[in-house]
């Protein structure tokens, strides 16, 4: 937790920086410097809530993904599996799709119904099992948008809507192709309309994940 720390003492030397700014100046050039600086060198604080368990968690994690030993162990213990109990650390890419998410909705709780799962019934080539997936809503955002957002901006990636459940599942493949689904009636229904026309609207909004995780 100590680079969130960093980051708020950066932030308060920041906002003093614009207290002391002498009126009717409104440019303190020194604390705007500071907080650029410390956006780029501090890990995002990523607030999430546990629907099934009501319990909430504040993870720091880096924007390629990555996150220090003790936030590690945060992460397995609050992705759980709910049936079995069992922990497994969220792959790299996913930490890095969720502190990308939070940074897009800033302020916003990150509610989670289903993470990693390795019960029996599972399937060995689901992106749950694999800990590469997480199902989730945000309060206050609508599904869609969520929705939407995450397939223009992210390849590698699978992307499903469940409008009856109201959540959105997001997982990372990096071996396979995109993957967009609408979930209805029991039924997994790809290629939906929603993707069809965004990715043909707006190509150009389409970025790699690269760009956060390497790895
Ligand atoms: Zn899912």
């Amino acid at each position: 937790m100590v680079p969130i720390l960093i980051k708020i003492k950066l932030m308060t030397t920041a906002m003093a920086g614009w207290t002391a700014a002498a009126s009717p100046v409104p440019m303190p050039v020194e604390g705007v410097a500071t907080v650029l600086g410390s956006e780029v060198t501090s890990p995002i604080a990523v607030s999430l809530f546990d629907e099934n368990e009501h319990r909430t968690g504040n993870i720091a994690v880096w924007r390629d993904g990555s996150t220090d030993l003790a936030t590690k162990a945060e992460v397995k213990s609050l992705f759980h599996c709910r049936t079995t109990h069992r922990e497994k650390l969220m792959a790299q890419q996913t930490l890095a799709m969720l502190a990308d998410i939070q940074e897009h909705y800033p302020g916003k709780t990150i509610e989670y119904v289903s993470a990693y799962r390795n019960s029996s019934g599972e399937s060995w080539t689901s992106p749950h099992r694999a800990a590469r997936a997480l199902d989730f809503r945000i309060r206050g955002v609508k599904l869609g948008e969520i929705r939407d957002y995450l397939w223009t901006t992210y390849t590698d990636v699978g992307v499903g809507w469940y409008p009856s459940e109201q959540f959105v599942h997001i997982d990372t493949r990096p071996v396979e192709h995109d993957m967009a689904w609408t979930f209805l009636n029991g039924n997994n229904r790809y290629h939906p309309y929603w993707a069809e026309k965004i990715r043909t609207t707006r190509p150009t909004s389409v970025a790699t994940i690269d760009r956060h995780a390497k790895s």
